[in-house]
């Protein structure tokens, strides 16, 4: 193999390069003998000596050149070759050089095999085409073997030239077990080990802290536990729970103070065994209905102590459910016992007030109507005798009795609108009237007395007063008559005046201020408050100058204060006094304002024709009163002593108008009444009923009316209203009112 020409392509990759001759440099020519082209490579100071050479070989490999002709390896060359350029010519054909196993042939074609430990890749095509090839893999390589060298020219290292790709056989794919493979799972193991260790280590931290919190939990688990406990323990409330079948699992100290029981006797008692056995019932049903969840309100309950006293305690429950445990009933309750103790005394007590307050307005009723009733007798036979021929001394006498029976009679109206007033009862009338005249009504009766005691009286109605109003006329002339009444009464010299003014308006209500002022004897400070209380005088000594019940200014602010108003006073001793009092009214002048009313005429009205009138009356005076009264006007009566002769007397004769009392024996007016009313029926017929009564309350007027009475007057009777009612009652269309039974 020595004597082979190995030409090699230095371009790279070798076979594939521009075609450059490698080799000793060697003369050119056929002239000189041709040498092994390994000894141009081996490159001596001997082969030097020579010059130029001529060398010949067979082609191993090649590459283009720029030469024309055509090589293939194994064709026997002949060159002269320079290391550039190099020519070559064909010597003729031998055998195509077969790769030697062994052997240190330095530009020898060998075929070695080895393991592939570390490739380089070169940015080429054929480098592409190897770098498939693995580390680690058994390979079987073919090519040109160059020998490097040492600078003692002892060869070091040695260069395998590869005249193509197939020229690297992969004999075995590299094991699992090589190196680079180990590394790489050694790596790997290292990596795995160090995240196993990181992990462990994130885990133990993780832990660790979880563990902290556990404990952090655990304590503040405790510490709620401790709280509750605590509670439990001190609240002043009873706290209790039991099994959803009501046996106690713990109870606080309340509980155990209330109820009388240690806690180790009352833990396994059913709660139903410490109710009071009239509610375990009741108790027993509230107690299944939480047992489902269902929300409750509170409920009072009474239980029995150790001692056996029975305490009311206030429950309010709900069921309690707990991980890992069974559900619980729990209890809070307080003890009421005292409070629903004192709330039943309070009440019985306001009861026992309700009742007082009942009695004493059924007494003030009993006591007016039954004072009335003798007064009725008096006065009406007081006028009765006024209007007969007397001499002065008799009359003088006479007028007086009937002034002291007015008086009288004054005062129980006040008692009488005092406790209905006290009682709520007391209702204002809501009516349109003018306001100019109203108030020249209500001075005149001031006048009268003012004028007798030298007292001069200013009337001032101020322009910006409406000229209509609407409220209750009556009640309003009943503050002002006794304001005036009292300016009169406690006015010596100088004089009274009365003013109105509007404090303020809307379009549809007004409030007026009234005011009344004198120049008496005034009111001490520390008197001024007191005296709009009811029986409280300025004065309330045993040596008072001035009469009076003390009730007058009483009814009047609670009067204005119905009216939407207040009361008050400004007084100087000795210097006088103003009463103030505002009332809110509504504005408004009826749809179809009335003229106004004639002058009050002083004498009785004439009846229009003489009547049959069936007099029901118990009390022998006021029947001899009423019976003269009816006969002066020119009627003729049938007096009837109860209802129930009153009742007879109808069915036996038809009377033009029929007085009824209420209050009688036997058979009382109402229901003398309805029994008139229903024995008429359906037919045409109607007796006009007018009640004449000492029940004097608005309730008795109504109830009157609603048996099926057409009119009614109250005792005292005055011989000018009992007229008129009856006149009212005979003019009326006689059409049945709508009787109400009941
Ligand atoms: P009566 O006048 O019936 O005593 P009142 O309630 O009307 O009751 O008055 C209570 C008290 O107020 C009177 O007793 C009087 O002491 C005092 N008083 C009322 N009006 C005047 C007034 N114009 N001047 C002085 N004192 C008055």
């Amino acid at each position: 193999m020595r004597n082979i020409l190995t030409l090699l392509l230095l371009a790279s990759p070798p076979w594939a390069g521009d075609g450059k001759l490698t080799g000793a440099d060697a003369a050119h020519g056929s002239q000189s003998p041709a040498i092994p082209i390994s000894e141009v490579i081996r490159h001596t100071i001997e082969a030097q000596a020579k010059g130029q050479v001529r060398v010949a070989g067979v082609v191993t490999a090649c590459q283009p050149t720029t030469q024309s002709t055509f090589l293939r390896p194994g064709e026997r060359i002949e060159a002269a070759p320079v290391l550039r350029h190099a020519v070559f010519r064909p010597a003729g054909r031998a055998e195509t050089p077969q790769p030697v196993a062994t052997g240190d042939r330095d530009a020898d074609l060998v075929r070695l095999e080895g393991w592939l430990l570390r490739s380089i890749r070169r940015p080429d095509e054929h480098g592409d085409q190897l770098s498939g090839l693995l580390t680690g893999s058994r390979l079987a390589l073919t090519g040109i073997c160059t020998v490097h060298a040492g600078a003692n020219s002892l060869p070091r290292s040695f260069e395998l030239l590869l005249r193509q790709p197939a020229d690297a056989v992969v004999l075995a794919n590299p094991p699992w077990w090589w190196a680079s493979h180990i590394l790489a799972i050694l790596a790997a193991m290292a990596v795995a080990v160090v995240l196993a260790v990181a992990w462990g280590l994130a885990l133990r931290r993780r832990m660790r802290s979880q563990a902290a919190m556990l404990s952090q939990k655990r304590d503040a688990e405790a510490a709620l536990e401790e709280r509750y406990r605590d509670l439990f323990d001190n609240a002043s409330d009873l706290v209790f729970t039991s099994t959803l079948d009501c046996r106690l699992t713990s109870l606080n100290c309340a509980a155990e103070r209330v109820c009388g029981y240690r806690r180790e006797e009352a833990v396994g008692k059913s709660v139903l065994d410490i109710m009071a056995s009239d509610q375990r019932e009741r108790a027993a049903e509230i107690f299944g209905e939480l047992a489902t969840g269902a929300p409750m309100p509170p409920f009072a309950l009474d239980l029995i102590t150790a001692a056996g006293a029975r305490r009311t305690v206030e429950v309010s429950a709900h069921l309690l459910r707990r991980a890992g445990r069974e559900p619980e009933l729990e209890y809070i309750a307080r003890d009421v016992t005292e409070r629903m103790r004192a709330e039943a005394e309070l009440k019985h007590a306001k009861d026992a007030a309700e009742a007082a307050n009942q009695a004493k307005s059924e007494f003030l009723a009993n006591m007016s109507h039954e004072i009335r009733t003798p007064l009725n007798g008096l006065m009406g036979m007081t006028e009765l005798a006024l209007d007969t021929e007397l001499d002065a001394e008799q009359r003088e006498y006479l007028t007086t009795v009937k002034s002291s029976a007015d008086m009288l009679l004054t005062i129980i109206n006040e008692i009488l609108d005092f406790s209905k007033i006290e009682s709520g009862k007391m209702a204002l009338e809501m009516t349109p009237f003018e306001v100019r005249p109203f108030m020249e009504e209500s001075a005149k009766a001031l006048l009268v007395r003012a004028e007798q005691k030298g007292l001069v009286v200013v009337r001032d109605v101020r322009p910006d007063v409406p000229e209509w109003v609407v409220g209750d006329a009556v009640r309003l002339r009943q503050i002002l008559l006794n304001l005036t009444g009292n300016a009169v009464k406690f006015t010596e010299r100088g004089g009274i005046s009365v003013a109105v003014e509007c404090e303020e308006r809307t379009s549809t209500e007004v409030r007026l201020r009234f005011s009344v002022a004198d120049t008496g004897i005034g009111i001490p400070l520390d008197k001024q408050n007191t005296i709009f209380e009811a029986f409280v005088q300025a004065d309330g000594s045993t040596t008072r100058r001035y009469g009076g019940t003390g009730l007058g200014l009483a009814i009047s602010a609670r009067l204005a204060g119905l009216m939407g108003g207040t009361i008050r006073v400004e007084s100087r001793p000795a210097e006088g006094s103003t009463f103030t009092f505002t009332a809110r009214l509504g504005i408004g002048a009826p749809a179809h304002p009335s003229t106004p009313a004639a002058p009050a005429e002083t004498t009785l009205p004439r009846p229009t024709r003489p009547l049959r009138i069936l007099l029901a009356e118990d009390n022998p005076v006021n029947q001899r009163l009423a019976l003269l009264l009816l006969q002066k006007q020119g009627h003729s009566v049938a007096v009837a002593a109860n209802g129930e002769e009153a009742l007879r007397a109808c069915g036996q004769e038809e009377f033009d108008l029929a007085l009824m009392d209420v209050q009688m024996p036997v058979m009382d007016g109402i229901a003398c009444t309805r029994a008139i009313r229903e024995r008429e029926g359906a037919t045409q017929r109607h007796l006009p009923v007018v009640a004449m009564t000492a029940h004097a309350l608005k309730a008795d007027r109504d109830r009157c009316l609603k048996a099926g009475m057409d009119d009614y007057v109250s005792k005292p009777v005055r011989v000018k209203e009992l007229a008129e009612a009856i006149e009212r009652c005979v003019a009326a269309p006689a059409t049945a009112p709508a009787v109400e039974t009941w």
